[in-house]
């Protein structure tokens, strides 16, 4: 008898297994930034200290203390928090400096509290593939209107509003 796909965490693929599944088991990079973005948010839900590790861009301003200091905050994060559901929200292909810009909400629930965001995540290929090199958020509760019409342009607008 057929097994029942698993829907994958990143709200993209109908089964995970063939969705971000190749990405976390190390089958084949994140064709794109988006991809990848999604791929880390499913990695956080599944809680893949590994996968999480393995696509932050060397210069990550979070790798400054040591790739040790970080792991214990992601799994402080894991123990913590609920990933509950995510949407990309705009996109930016990469421009002449190489950067990619990938704007989305993500629902996040520490026991019943509300701690969800927007993010926008800045991304750049390393030569391996795509990886996280730095990120802005604001709390979704902190952002007027509807979260689901925000773009990049709007979102650097509440940015510097908040500033
Ligand atoms: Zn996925």
């Amino acid at each position: 008898m057929p097994t029942t796909p698993t829907p994958c965490p990143c709200g993209r693929g109908p089964d995970y297994e063939t969705c971000c599944g190749p990405y976390h088991r190390g089958e084949r990079e994140a064709p794109d930034a988006e991809s990848l973005m999604r791929s880390r948010y499913c990695a956080f839900a599944r809680r893949d200290e590994a996968y999480l590790l393995r696509t932050m861009h060397a210069d990550h301003a979070n790798l400054e203390e040591g790739v040790g200091a970080f792991a214990r905050s992601l799994r402080e994060a894991f123990a913590q928090y609920r990933y509950a559901g995510l949407r990309v929200l705009d996109r930016r292909p990469p421009g002449s400096d190489g950067l990619a810009e990938v704007l989305f909400h993500a629902r996040v629930f520490e026991g019943k509290a509300d701690q969800s965001f927007v993010e926008r995540s800045y991304f750049a290929h390393d030569g391996t593939g795509w990886r996280y090199l730095a990120g802005d958020l604001i709390p979704a509760a902190a952002l007027r209107g509807r979260v689901e019409a925000l773009t990049l342009d709007a979102f650097a607008r509440a940015l510097e509003a908040l500033r």
